[in-house]
C-alpha cells in the first residue's frame, strides 16, 4: 500500500466549473473572482475579501499596504513556511524571528522582548491550522501602535473564540495551494474589516489601475483608466475562482471528514507515552490542515528513523514545520531558537486528507504503532 501525506479533495464539479469559465470567454479576474470574494467573506465572517494569486503575494500586499518598508522590522516566527519571512524581505524590511511555545504558535513574551523603535508589524502564523492567540496580539499591537498581520495560509475553517479565522483583524492572508484544506491550484485571499484597506488592496493587486478592465468592457462611453499608485499583478483568474466556489461549498464537509480522522488518531495514539499529540487549546478549534506528532526524548527511535521506517512500508510523512532561520537566505542572522529547534527536530506530520480511505487510516495506525514499539 502507498499512502500520500495529503491529497486535494476535487472532482468533476470543479472541472465543470472551470470549463464553464473557459467557455464564457472571460478567463482572468472577473465575475467569478468577485463572487468568490463575496462567499469567502461570508464564510469567514469578515467584511471584505480580496482574491490574489497566492498567499505569498497576499502577505506581500498586506505588509506593503501596512507601510512596511526599508529600515523596518517585522517580528514573525522562524517556525513557518519560508514564505512568511520572504514576504517581509520583499518589502526590504528585516524579519525578526521570535520563538514559539509548545503549541507551535508564536510566543508573545518573546515577541514583547523583541519590539524596538523599528518594529512596524507583527506577523503571527496560525500553525498548520491551529490558531495563535489573536486577542493577545491585537492588544499588544494596539498598545505599541504597530500593525498585526495574520498568516492564515493553513487556517481556513479554524475558529478562535467562536469566530472563524479571517474575521478578527485588518489583514488575514489565506492560501489556496493544494497542500491546504481547500484549493484553487494556486491562489490566495486577504480578508479585512477595513473598507480603506479593502479599496487599497484592490488597487494594488491590479497594477494600481483606477478603473478595472471589466468596468471598461461594460461601459457605454469611452473610459480611460489612470495608474495612481505603483501596483502589482497579483490577480487570481476566474478559472481558479470558479473552482474555489465549489471548494468553499464543500468546506464544512471537508472539515468534518478531517476531524473524524484526527479523532481516530487521538483515540489510537492517545496512550502512547513516547509521543505527544497536538492539543487544541481552549477557545480554539483547528481544521487539522496537518496532523503533527512530537516524538519525545523517551522514544526508542528518533524522528528521522521513524520517517524512514514509515516510508519503507509506503507511508509518506513530513518533518514538522520548517525553520526559516536555518535556511541560506537567513543564515546571516545567526540566531538560535532552542524551543523552535527542538520542536522542528522531533516533530513529524502523518497522512491526513478528507477522502482518506479507512484501509489507509488503519494501515497508518498499525504501522506507526509497530514502528514506535519495535
Ligand atoms: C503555504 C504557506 C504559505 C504560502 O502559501 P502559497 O499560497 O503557496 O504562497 C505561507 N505561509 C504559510 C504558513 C504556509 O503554510
Amino acid at each position: 500500500m502507498k499512502v500520500a501525506i495529503a491529497k486535494p479533495f476535487m472532482g468533476y464539479e470543479e472541472a465543470q466549473a472551470a470549463y464553464n469559465v473557459v467557455k464564457s470567454g472571460w478567463v482572468t479576474q472577473g465575475p467569478k473572482v468577485e463572487e468568490f470574494e463575496g462567499e469567502f467573506a461570508k464564510y469567514t465572517g469578515a467584511k471584505y475579501a480580496v482574491a490574489v494569486s497566492n498567499c505569498t503575494t497576499a502577505l506581500h500586499l498586506a505588509l506593503y499596504d501596512a507601510g512596511v518598508a526599508e529600515g523596518d522590522e517585522v517580528i514573525c516566527p522562524s517556525m513557518s513556511f519560508i514564505a512568511s519571512a520572504n514576504a517581509i524581505k520583499y518589502c526590504n524590511a528585516e524579519p525578526v524571528f521570535a520563538e514559539v511555545g509548545e503549541d507551535y504558535n508564536i510566543d508573545i513574551e518573546d515577541v514583547k522582548s523583541k519590539i524596538t523603535s523599528k518594529t512596524k508589524a507583527v506577523l503571527i502564523v496560525h500553525q498548520i491550522g491551529m490558531p495563535a492567540d489573536i486577542d493577545a496580539f491585537k492588544a499588544l499591537c494596539n498598545e505599541k501602535g504597530i500593525t498585526l498581520i495574520e498568516d492564515a495560509a493553513c487556517g481556513i475553517g479554524a475558529t478562535y473564540n467562536g469566530n472563524k479565522i479571517g474575521s478578527h483583524s485588518k489583514y488575514v492572508c489565506f492560501s489556496l495551494h493544494p497542500r491546504k484544506v481547500i484549493s484553487t491550484g494556486e491562489g490566495g485571499m486577504i480578508t479585512t474589516n477595513s473598507e480603506e484597506v479593502y479599496k487599497s488592496l484592490k488597487l494594488l493587486r491590479q497594477h494600481g489601475m483606477s478603473i478595472n478592465d471589466r468596468v471598461r468592457h461594460n461601459a457605454k462611453t469611452v473610459v480611460i483608466e489612470s495608474y495612481d499608485v505603483l501596483g502589482f499583478n497579483y490577480r487570481m483568474t476566474d478559472i481558479q475562482a470558479a473552482i474555489g466556489l465549489v471548494q468553499l461549498n464543500k468546506l464544512d464537509e471537508i472539515l468534518k471528514l478531517r476531524n473524524n480522522i484526527a479523532e481516530t488518531y487521538f483515540k489510537e495514539f492517545g496512550d502512547i507515552d513516547s509521543i505527544q499529540l497536538p492539543f487544541p487549546k481552549e477557545g480554539k478549534t483547528t481544521n487539522f490542515q496537518s496532523f503533527s506528532i512530537l516524538i519525545k526524548e523517551s522514544s526508542k527511535k528518533d524522528r528521522n528513523t521513524i520517517m524512514q521506517e514509515l516510508l519503507d512500508c509506503g507511508i509518506a510523512s513530513r518533518r514538522g514545520i520548517m525553520l526559516a532561520h536555518l535556511e541560506s537566505p537567513y543564515a546571516y542572522k545567526n540566531v538560535t531558537l532552542p524551543v523552535s529547534e527542538a520542536l522542528a527536530d522531533n516533530s513529524i506530520l502523518i497522512p491526513l486528507y478528507a477522502q482518506m480511505p479507512q484501509e489507509e487510516i488503519q494501515y497508518v495506525i498499525e504501522n506507526f504503532k509497530r514502528i514506535l514499539e519495535a
